[in-house]
């Protein structure tokens, strides 16, 4: 194929990454700690512009829920509720710790998890003498969850919340940051997310405290003594100070990438708006502000053009050598998952077979955008 492939989503320096960069080798501070570090999580802490919430970084979006549900004290058969619609990181740190995980459908407004279904699944676990010891939730695609309805929830019954917002630094729901609701809330810098260090994630505490404890837990639980000392469990998560480098850099464009994700939905908007059978997903009022991680569309493939489906769009565009890709498959469909309980309806696997994620990058250029105006008018002219 002659033409450049357009990503989903790929990784888009500003510039300035390489001067953090230089001045970790420049000091040798290549280490899993430094000054990198600390004004990378100075910027992220400042960013989400809460009061008390402070910022562990680490070296993924994965080991920051690891460490949020050791650090909620998650045994070996307590149970973790974990929305379905998702990417399985959200859930195999419950397995890592011999919990057991029971999966929630979405609500269609959001795609995130239904608050009925989790009150009707915190009810009937009750009942059945298993409270659940978390809820994990995620704001997926950078679209906020009904963060507010869930948290009532989570205060109700007393059950500490974890955020999921890998894909959604910079989202808000009401004015307030995605991660900043719960207990804990969880990032993610990988390469594919909207700011990327190469690798690495952030946990967000409620305190000095508890970023002091997931710091120690994070660079292998060492006692305080001249030699190696532990009474716990440590694990190896710090991020490096190279890459903490990177994230830096990646923080001063933040905002102007997610203005670049936003134009990108508000062009699918545009794009589709005349097709009939497809919808492309967006805020459902103006209390949420996504950061269109991704923008996605749903295809209702009993009123498009010959009877078109999501799977016939993408292969339309694979032919292009333009990427797109089936919404999350949720986890209760999951063969990894497949003695998990399960509550809520058919959301979520509708969502799966009618859903389309398309190239959202900031870097997306005007040749990009043609180049999927064509694919889209020829499938539909
Ligand atoms: C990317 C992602 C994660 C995991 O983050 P890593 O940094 O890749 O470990 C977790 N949850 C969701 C929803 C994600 O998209």
């Amino acid at each position: 194929m002659s033409k450049n492939k357009i990503w989903l989503s790929s990784p888009h320096m500003g510039g300035n990454e390489l001067k953090y960069i230089e001045s970790a080798f420049e000091n040798n501070w290549i280490a899993p700690l430094g000054p990198n570090v600390e004004g990378f999580e100075e910027d992220l802490r400042k960013y989400l512009g809460h009061d008390t919430k402070q910022v562990a970084s680490l070296s993924s979006g994965t080991a920051a829920l690891h460490l949020s549900l050791i650090l909620l004290g998650i045994k070996p058969n307590d149970t973790v509720i974990c929305q379905s619609m998702t990417f399985s990181a959200s859930a195999n740190p419950i397995k890592y710790l011999g919990a057991k995980p029971i999966f929630i459908d979405s609500e269609m407004e959001t795609w995130n998890m239904c608050p009925d279904a989790l009150r009707t699944c915190i009810e009937s676990e009750i009942c059945a003498d298993n409270k659940p010891k978390a809820v994990i939730c995620v704001h997926l695609y950078g679209m906020p969850a009904k963060i507010s309805e869930i948290k009532t929830i989570c205060e109700e019954f007393d059950i500490p919340l974890i955020e999921d917002a890998a894909e959604a630094l910079g989202s808000t729901y009401k004015n307030e940051m995605c991660g900043t609701f719960g207990e804990f809330g969880i990032l993610s810098f990988n390469g594919n997310k909207i700011i990327t260090t190469s690798g690495g994630g952030a946990l967000i505490c409620d305190s000095k405290a508890s970023k002091e404890k997931a710091v120690f837990l994070a660079t292998q639980a060492r006692d305080k003594a001249p030699h190696y000392q532990h009474s716990e469990v440590g694990y190896n998560y710090r991020l490096s100070n190279v890459c903490a480098g990177i994230g830096r850099g990646q923080m001063e464009v933040l905002n102007s990438h997610i203005s670049l994700r936003r134009k990108m939905n508000d062009f699918y908007q545009d794009l589709f708006k005349e097709i009939e059978g497809i919808t492309v997903f967006k805020e459902p009022n103006s209390d949420y502000f996504s950061n269109h991680w991704l923008s996605a569309i749903i295809v209702d493939a009993t009123k498009t053009k010959n009877n078109f489906t999501r799977e016939d769009i993408r292969l339309a565009f694979e032919k292009e050598n333009i990427e797109s890709r089936p919404l999350w498959k949720p986890m209760h469909l999951q063969p990894v998952f497949k003695d998990a309980l399960y509550f809520g309806g058919t959301v979520a696997e509708d969502l799966f077979r009618d859903g389309l994620c398309l190239p959202s990058g900031s870097n997306l250029t005007n040749d990009d955008r043609d180049r999927i105006t064509k694919a889209i008018k020829k499938l539909f002219k």
